[in-house]
This record gives structure tokens, C-alpha cells and sequence, in this order.
């Protein structure tokens, strides 16, 4: 066993060596600039980039045309919602999203905010989960767009998208969509589920970091987005900039992949999740699940450990690559902001654990995080007089607390 065990798989994925296999040609004799179309080297490129697109566009139900390349998903969400606040500005200003949204989401409609668009951020409840009534009634004439992720990042929570995509459907309204989160984990479909515009990256799915894709419909209804990088028109003109052909390579193989083994291994890793989820609670008490219990990714366990502290339990945790609920801004801690949107306490949020399993996770080392984790709380809260008093019956809330 490797250590630390890689249990971040929501962060990042490890590229998967057939992956690898498939971009090396591309990255050696085969160097050749797709949008060279006086040559050999280029036409092979362009050949690539073709194929590429076609896996990808099978892998959420879309054509190849439908498919433009990016570095990212921060950067197609980025086109999503810049590029249709500039081209749809005209026939309204008004976009929804929701407040737990990836910060991407959140700072490209702060962006369009600066330059005369109103945006509505839908709440969550204690799950994770808007309200569609909700979400209906902030719906104006005024709406050009939704956007909505998939599933949370943090803690694995999975909107109701074919509903969503109902609504905005019968309305008019374009519905982008992150599926950063879903993508090549569990089905998504541009069809069945009514998604206008979406938002994939290529390393949280085991291909390569800083290749990403955009899917924009062509029909029924034909969006139109506005660039943000300008240059020589590749990409049908949505994103200019020579293609990165391995990384392209690597994501067209990356998709084919997670479309053949995602019904097993989604099970698969859903079960360790489970046996993970079932071996600290049976061992803890006070382990408090984030998000929703049946509604979310197959590989997200986000847990708050009562009567511990959170710096204390990362640095027990140090051979398990896991992420904390908060983030260091400058010298303090802040709670995270998707746990504090689901009401989530300070204390319980400060002592969240995201455990991220994936196609490499094994049960051994499952095991080994169970171990790591019950005996780490165990021996915090040995040591934590809160703990001892909650379990001696006594209302911690009726406690006069000498500040001294
Ligand atoms: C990782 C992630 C992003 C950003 O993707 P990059 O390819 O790293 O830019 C956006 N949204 C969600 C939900 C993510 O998990």
C-alpha cells in the first residue's frame, strides 16, 4: 500500500496509464498542429482531435460538432456564462445559479454582476437540495440562463437535473450545466436531461489535468455564446488557441473508458464508500453525514466528527490524502461555504472530512482509513472534556463557561 492512501479522487484523479498509453504517440512522433492542413503531421492531428470529440460527445449523448476544447471545466464555465450574459443580453439580464456552486460559477456571475447582470443564488436546504419551486418563481422574462452543477464537489450532493431541464425547457431559458463532478462517473445525457450548455474536465475523470471540453447545443434550440479568448478562430471561433492534441487525446480516451467500465465501477466504488461510511460509524458515534444520504456521487463520503478539532484530526490523518471542510484564507480558518449555505455549525464544519474513493480505491486501503480514522477521534476525544460531559448526560448548552 501506497502511502498516503489517495482518498482526494474529488480534487483530482490520477490519469489512468491507458490514458497515458494513448496520448504518448501524441506527445512524440506525432506533434504535428491539427489546424495544419497543408501536411501530413497536421492532418493526423486533426484526425485525433476528431475522434476525440466523437468519444466525448458519445460519452453525454452529444455529437461531435457539439464538442469545443478548453483547458478546463473553470474555463468552459467560464465561456457558459460570460459568453451567453454578451450574447443574450439583449433579450434579458437575469441568470440563476445556487449558492453552493463551484467557485467558478460563483465568480464568473460576480463578473457578468459588475457589468449589469442580476443573478439570483437559490438557497439549499440541510441535504444540499434547491427547491424546483423555488427555482420556478425566481424565473422573470428577463431569464436568458440556468446554471446548475451536477453534483456538489464537497459533499456529493446530486440536483435533479431532467427535472431542471424541464423547467427551463417549457420556459425558454438556456440551462447550463457542471458536470465536472459527473462526467464519466455516473450517466449523463444532453437529451434526456435538457442541458443546453455543460461543463466537463478531463482530471477528475482520469484523464489529463488542464484539458477540459464545453458541450453547446446546435439544435433545437442553436445556442449561440460569445468567446473569451480571442485569436485565430479555432474552435468554430468559441475558443481560439492551437489545440493541445495529447491532452485531447487523453480526454477522448479518458471518456471511451469511463463510458464502457462506468456501471461497474460506479458500484463498485459505492460499495467501498459504504464500507467505509459503515466501518467508522460503527466504531464512532457523533459522525455526522454531509449531503444527502442516497441523492449523490457513488464516490463521496463527507463526514463532521463531533468533539474533535479539526486541525487536530488532519494531523492525525496524515497518511490519508483527504480534504478538510475549511480552507485557510490568509491566518484563519474558514468553514467552508457549501457546509455554511446547508446550515452546517461552525464546530461541525471545521471538522469535516471529504474522503474522495475512486477507480484505483482499493479495500485494503479502505480498511486502513477505517483504522486511521476510529482510532485517531477515538484517541482525540479521550483526550476532549466536551466529549466525556456529553456523554455524562450533561447539556453542554446549560454549561456557564468561566472565559478564564
Ligand atoms: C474541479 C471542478 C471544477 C473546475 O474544473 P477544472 O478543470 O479544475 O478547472 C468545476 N466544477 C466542479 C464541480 C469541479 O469539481
Amino acid at each position: 500500500m501506497k502511502l498516503p492512501i489517495y482518498l482526494d479522487n474529488n480534487s483530482t484523479t490520477p490519469i489512468d496509464l491507458r490514458v497515458v498509453e494513448a496520448m504518448m504517440p501524441y506527445l512524440t512522433e506525432k506533434f504535428g498542429n491539427a489546424a495544419s492542413r497543408s501536411h501530413a503531421y497536421g492532418w493526423e492531428g486533426e484526425e485525433a482531435v476528431e475522434k476525440a470529440r466523437t468519444q466525448i460527445g458519445k460519452l453525454i449523448g452529444a455529437t461531435s460538432k457539439e464538442i469545443v476544447f478548453t483547458s478546463g471545466a473553470t474555463e468552459s464555465i467560464n465561456i457558459a456564462i460570460k459568453g451567453a450574459y454578451e450574447m443574450y443580453g439583449e433579450k434579458g439580464n437575469h441568470i440563476i445559479t445556487c449558492v453552493t456552486e463551484h467557485k467558478a460559477t460563483l465568480d464568473s456571475a460576480k463578473y457578468i454582476e459588475k457589468h449589469g447582470a442580476k443573478v439570483t443564488y437559490l438557497p439549499v436546504n440541510s441535504l444540499g437540495q434547491i427547491n424546483l419551486e423555488e427555482l420556478k418563481n425566481a424565473i422573470t422574462p428577463q431569464t436568458i440562463l440556468v446554471s446548475l452543477m451536477h453534483a456538489n464537489n464537497e459533499m456529493g450532493t446530486i440536483h435533479p437535473i431532467a427535472e431542471i431541464g424541464k423547467i427551463t425547457k417549457e420556459k425558454g431559458i438556456l440551462f447550463h450545466v457542471d458536470a465536472a463532478q459527473t462526467a464519466g462517473k455516473i450517466p449523463v445525457n444532453v437529451e434526456q436531461m435538457g442541458i443546453d450548455i455543460l461543463s466537463l474536465s478531463g482530471h477528475k475523470m482520469y484523464g489529463p489535468k488542464g484539458i477540459g471540453a464545453l458541450y453547446v447545443r446546435r439544435s433545437n434550440p442553436r445556442v449561440r455564446l460569445a468567446p473569451v479568448v480571442h485569436g485565430g478562430g479555432h474552435e468554430r471561433g468559441l475558443r481560439s488557441g492551437t489545440l493541445n492534441v495529447p491532452a485531447i487525446v487523453g480526454l477522448g480516451k479518458a471518456a471511451e473508458l469511463a463510458l464502457e467500465e462506468m456501471e461497474s465501477e460506479a458500484k463498485r466504488v459505492a460499495d467501498l464508500r459504504d464500507r467505509l461510511y459503515k466501518g467508522i460509524t460503527k466504531e464512532l458515534d457523533e459522525v455526522y453525514l454531509n449531503g444527502h444520504t442516497t441523492e449523490r456521487l457513488p464516490n463521496n463520503l463527507n463526514l463532521s466528527f463531533a468533539y474533535v478539532e479539526g486541525e487536530a484530526l488532519m494531523m492525525g490523518f496524515k497518511e490519508l490524502a483527504v480534504s478538510s471542510g475549511s480552507a485557510c484564507t490568509s491566518a484563519s480558518l474558514e468553514p467552508s461555504y457549501v457546509l455554511k449555505a446547508m446550515g452546517v455549525g461552525e464546530e461541525l464544519a471545521h471538522t469535516s472530512i471529504r474522503f474522495g474513493l475512486g477507480r484505483f480505491t482499493t479495500p485494503e486501503e479502505v480498511d486502513f482509513a477505517i483504522d486511521k480514522v476510529v482510532g485517531t477521534v477515538k484517541r482525540l476525544r479521550e483526550m476532549s472534556p466536551l466529549y466525556e460531559m456529553a456523554k455524562e448526560g450533561i447539556d453542554l448548552k446549560s454549561v456557564q463557561w468561566n472565559p478564564h
